[in-house]
């Protein structure tokens, strides 16, 4: 690992800059009003290393909110919480091929439970999942595990951009009262989507990113302690999650050119991991006609190729 973190810290900033441009062709989230503010060039990567080295480049000290990347942890703990029959009672297992926010399979196949757990269908149905007396006490357990994963206490919710997706989120509103009224999801459907704006609002940087894959490159042990955070089995389902379902309908493409498991947000983060090895948190804002970050995927893509990362 020394040497190809050598590596790593010599030619980064250049793959950094030789992918930034990519961010010319494509655009900064909008249908969140708050998103439309980030920065559309920034482009930066934190990568860290099991046994400690890191190795970062670009705009890694930007703040950004994890949106979709969150989805993998609030999983992970209703798996924690309730166990897997009980998990995938409620969600299924399979990818859409649609984009994220798409409700058009909601009344096909099984109807309506969602395919899976990284599109909005399923992870406001795992939000409800998650144990707490309040809406408050659950968004608070979530908070406090990404804390523990991240190494970082500071990590906190955006308080605008919260706002503005709540004020607007109009699509998910309907996602989630279409699951009530087919008996998906139970409680107040306002008080899950309360829970699902906050956790899509937490703010976190590349290294706080990298922080939290890096557990899952190791197996659910704390990289420094080797306590275990998370059960083997449901890292296990979450990398797999991530694999097939993690880059929305873009996943496909992204395991023939990165080939790692990946998870990315609408804020144009991507956390991406190399088992037993790295983790990564990438930051790019514009986002391609999928929704990943533009410039963050050409990165990762460069990167994979000129160190033989793929798994496959
Ligand atoms: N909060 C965002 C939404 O529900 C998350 C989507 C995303 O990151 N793709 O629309």
């Amino acid at each position: 690992p020394s040497y190809e973190i050598g590596t790593i810290r010599e030619r980064l900033a250049n793959w950094v800059e030789a992918s930034r441009p990519y961010a010319a062709s494509g655009c900064v989230a909008s249908y969140i009003p708050e998103l439309a503010k980030s920065p559309h060039h920034a482009l930066g990567i934190s990568l860290l290393h099991a046994s400690g080295e890191s190795a970062t480049a670009g705009d890694c000290g930007n703040r950004f909110t994890m949106q979709s990347i969150s989805k993998v942890f609030t999983l992970i703990l209703a798996l924690m919480d309730n166990g897997e029959e009980e998990v995938f009672r409620k969600v299924g297992m399979e990818p859409t091929g649609d984009n994220f926010n798409s409700m058009l399979k909601l009344e096909l196949v099984r109807p309506g439970i969602p395919f899976n757990p990284m599109i909005n269908a399923g992870a406001i149905t795992i939000s409800s999942l998650i144990r707490g007396s309040s809406p408050e006490e659950v968004y608070r357990r979530i908070l406090d595990f990404l804390r523990v994963l991240a190494g970082n206490q500071r990590l906190s919710c955006d308080e605008e951009v919260y706002r503005s997706e709540s004020e607007t989120g109009n699509l998910n509103r309907s996602i989630a009262y279409f699951l009530k009224q087919n008996g998906v999801l139970s409680g107040n459907v306002e008080d899950v989507l309360d829970v699902y704006f906050r956790h899509c609002s937490i703010q976190a940087d590349c290294s706080d990113l990298a922080r939290m894959a890096l557990v899952l490159a190791c197996g659910g042990l704390d990289p420094q302690t080797g306590t275990r955070l998370i059960p083997r089995r449901y890292v296990q389902i979450a990398k797999t999650f991530m694999t097939t379902c993690g880059m929305y309908n873009a996943s496909g493409e992204f395991a023939i050119q990165v080939g790692l498991p990946a998870k990315s947000g609408v804020s144009g983060g991507i956390l991406a991991l190399v088992p037993g090895q790295y983790g990564i948190g990438v930051f790019g804002p514009a986002l391609n006609d999928k929704g990943n970050s533009q410039a963050g995927v050409h990165l990762l893509e460069v990167i994979s190729r000129e160190l033989d990362w793929s798994m496959f």
